[in-house]
């Protein structure tokens, strides 16, 4: 009598969907874009930048730190920016964007994941980046906990786009498999 296979909870030659099992590295993309107010300041990539006006909208109106934000998410699937701070939530009215930041990148290690490095373009008129393009990739690293090396920043003026009165942000960010660095957290 030929015998039964007994049914298993899962069957051995499928690979399980669990963490561990995941890619070794993941990538992410990010945009977010506003526009220029007068009255508010200015603030990039955590940095406050001296101008005339500054990025309305949710929180700060911190673009780049926004589209940061939405790359590490996106690498891991997670909800975006919006689903997790909603802009109709009085709560983050003015807030520090570098605290939307922090909760993605706490998102991305407890997958398991670390930051490799990230690249981003900022398109905008003014005030012109290059100056302080150092101050905001050091401020970025150090809220990524990477080296300045591993943050890229380029700024370019949106010829042709009718864009005068609003800053853009484009941004991927590159993960790598750390499964200790959720154990080494854990131990602190
Ligand atoms: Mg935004």
């Amino acid at each position: 009598m030929p015998s039964i296979r007994k049914p298993t909870t899962r069957d051995r030659s499928q690979p399980a969907l669990s963490r561990a099992k995941g890619p070794t590295t993941r990538i992410g993309y990010g945009f977010d874009s506003h526009e220029f107010r007068p009255g508010i300041p200015l603030k990039i990539g955590g940095v406050t930048l001296t101008h005339d006006r500054g990025l309305g909208g949710h929180s700060d109106g911190d673009v780049l730190l926004h589209a940061i934000t939405d790359a590490l998410l996106g690498a891991i699937a997670a909800p975006d920016i919006g689903a997790l701070f909603p802009p109709s939530d009085a709560k983050w009215k003015g807030a520090d964007s570098a605290v939307f930041l922090r909760e993605a990148l706490k998102r991305v290690q407890d997958a398991g994941y670390g930051v490799a490095n990230m690249d981003a373009s900022l398109i905008l008129v003014s005030p012109k980046i290059g100056p302080r393009a150092v101050a905001i990739r050091t401020r970025v690293a150090e809220l990524l906990g990477v080296p300045a090396d591993c943050v890229g920043l380029k700024a370019k003026t949106p010829e042709g786009l009718n864009l005068d009165d609003t800053a853009v942000a484009h941004v991927v960010v590159l993960l790598e498999k750390r499964s200790a660095t959720k154990k080494a957290r854990k131990k602190k």
